[in-house]
Formats: structure tokens, sequence, C-alpha cells
């Protein structure tokens, strides 16, 4: 992949959702969802963005969407601070940036049949003849491995994985650039996700689409990201190429993530690390090294002062006092 201008570019991007208390219901605290993220996705990338449940990463997809207003910084988009978009702009920008969902059943409406939920986004952005739109449903059903004669049929009547399938039309139906994909697959058995997977890729190489690919399990994304992005309570812990991360994790929690989880490949054998207690709540978070309650390798500096995200190789940032002399 040539290393072009970002799509898109998230600086020090902010979400704080605020808990309000007291007679006068005042601020008193604030969830610290996402807490200064910097990150940015290449055009025709894919950037797998991993974490534990609760660490921000949806936050994260849906405030690079304007879905939720971030608290402060900024996000570019195509050279643009979208941030400063009206109403106006941000209805355009949707055509641009669309997002599939984890849960598909939930996610369609169980009242409506494929031609109208996939028609919907064509019908809300001014393509009001029905024949044109139902082509266009046929066009998009199709691409996705679907067919005619599933137009009049209602999301129950689908297998979870032909309803992802449903999701992935409608998402495609306005000709997005990027696409935010948060857990899309994970609501799926193992063989249904690789089906999935292999359609994102082809879709993706078809149309140049540009993924922000969110998922709890470092190993769902590992053979569709180019890079991949590790959260933690808020904050960007790793980034490196998706090779690289997999092959030589830096930072103590990829590393905690990786042994967690089932190895694709039985030959591969790693350490198992058992992370200690549960992720700490994101309204106070731990000061210094958020991970240094749980971390094997924590010394006396990681309760007192912040690593900063930093590149310790070409192209692999860690956010850890130690990266590349601790672990496994
Ligand atoms: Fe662990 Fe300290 Fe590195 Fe944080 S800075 S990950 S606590 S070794």
């Amino acid at each position: 992949m040539s290393e072009t201008k970002p799509l898109l570019d998230a600086r020090h991007l902010v979400k704080y959702y605020p808990i309000l208390g007291g007679v006068f219901m005042k601020e008193i605290a604030a969830v610290k969802a996402v807490d200064d993220v910097s990150l940015s996705i290449q055009k025709g990338e894919t950037l797998g963005l991993v974490g534990e449940s609760g660490c921000g990463k949806s936050t994260f997809g849906r405030a690079i969407m304007r879905l939720e207003e971030p608290t402060s910084g900024e996000v570019w988009y195509d050279g643009d601070n979208i941030l400063t978009y009206d109403a106006q702009q941000i209805r355009a920008l949707r055509k641009k940036m669309q997002i599939i969902f984890q849960d598909p059943f939930s996610s369609l409406n169980p009242r409506k049949p494929v031609a109208s939920i996939v028609g919907e986004p064509l019908l809300i952005h001014g393509m009001t003849n029905r024949r044109e739109r139902e082509a266009r449903v046929l066009e998009l059903l199709e691409v996705v491995g679907l067919s005619k004669e599933h137009m009049r049929r209602y999301p129950h009547m689908f297998s979870g994985g032909q309803r992802q399938r449903i999701g992935v039309a409608r998402a495609l139906a306005l000709n997005p650039d990027l696409v935010v994909c948060d857990e899309a697959v994970s609501a799926l058995d193992v063989s249904i996700q690789a089906q999935v997977l292999n359609l994102l890729k082809d879709l993706q190489d078809e149309f140049g689409l540009t993924y922000l690919f969110i998922s709890h399990d470092l190993h769902v994304v590992e053979h569709i990201s180019d890079r991949v992005a590790v959260m933690y309570l808020g904050k960007i812990v790793e980034v490196a190429d998706s090779k690289v991360i997999y092959k030589t994790p830096l930072h103590p929690y990829t590393q905690a993530l990786l042994s967690a989880s089932p190895m694709p490949d039985p030959e591969a054998k790693r350490k198992r690390i058992l992370l200690k207690g549960d992720v700490p709540s994101p309204i106070n978070p731990p000061p210094g090294c958020r991970f240094h309650t749980r971390c094997p390798y924590v010394q006396g500096i990681c309760s007192k002062t912040e690593p900063p995200l930093k590149e310790i190789r070409p192209g692999h940032e860690a956010a850890c006092h130690f990266a590349g002399s601790v672990g496994v």
C-alpha cells in the first residue's frame, strides 16, 4: 500500500461524558472515554482498533463520524476539520462515512423488508424514484452475495451472516469512502466471520474503501488490518503494522491481549500473561501509566509519570517507559 496523505486524521481527540450530581445537577465527574487520541488512517488502508470492552474504541469510531460530539480535538477528513462543520455539511459528510454495527439483527428494522432497509439511505439522500432505488438495491445485494429473491424478505428470515451482508449493503449504498466496522463480525460464528471478513476485503479492493475496524479480539483484525492500534482506558498504547505488532508486540498490554487470545497457528507458542484485576474505572483512571495497576512489569516511575506514545522502531509506536525491554 502506498503512503499517501491521510484520509482521516484525528488529533488530540477527547470525548468525556459528564456525570451530573448535587442539588443543582452540576458536573461532578466525567467518564473519560477517549482521552487525547491521535490516529490517522490512509486512503485505502484498514486500521484495526483493538482493546477490551469499555476502553473507548467504539466511542472513538463514533466521534470521528460525529455520531458523538467530541469534547475537544480535531478530526481532519479529506483536508477539512469536520468538527467545524454545520448540520448541512455533516449531512453531506454522512454519505462519505458509514458504520456497520456489531449486531446485525438489532441494527436492522424488523418491520421493514430488505429493499426498504438497504434503500433507506438512498431515499434520505434524494433518490426518490422507486425504480431507480430498487435497481440500486439489487445491485448492492448482488455485490454482497445476495439476490433479487431476498429483496422482499424481512430480517428475521435471514441467518446472522446474511443479516450482516444486508448491513454491509446498506453501508455501501451511498458509495462511502470510509466505513467504520464496529465489532462487525463479533456476533458471528467463526466460519461466518471469515466469510464476512473476506467479503469486506473484496469490497475494499473493488471500491477502494478505507476501513476503521474495531474489535475486542486482536486475532479478528489480524488478517484484515494493514496497521493495528491498541487502546487501553481511553488512550492508544501501541500502533504498528499488523504483521509487526503480532510478531513483536512492545507494550505489555498488547502482549497480554495476544497471550490471552487463542493462536490461530497451533505451532506458535506464546507465554500466557494473566492480567491482574479488572480494568479500572474511566471516571478515575490511575495516574501515570494507566496500565500500571495491572502490568506485570510495573516499576516505581510507572505510577508517577505518564509514558508518551513514541516511536520505538520505525513505524512502531508504544506508550511504555520500558517498551522494547520488557515482555515475552
Ligand atoms: Fe507497564 Fe510501566 Fe510500561 Fe506502563 S509504563 S506498561 S506500567 S512497564
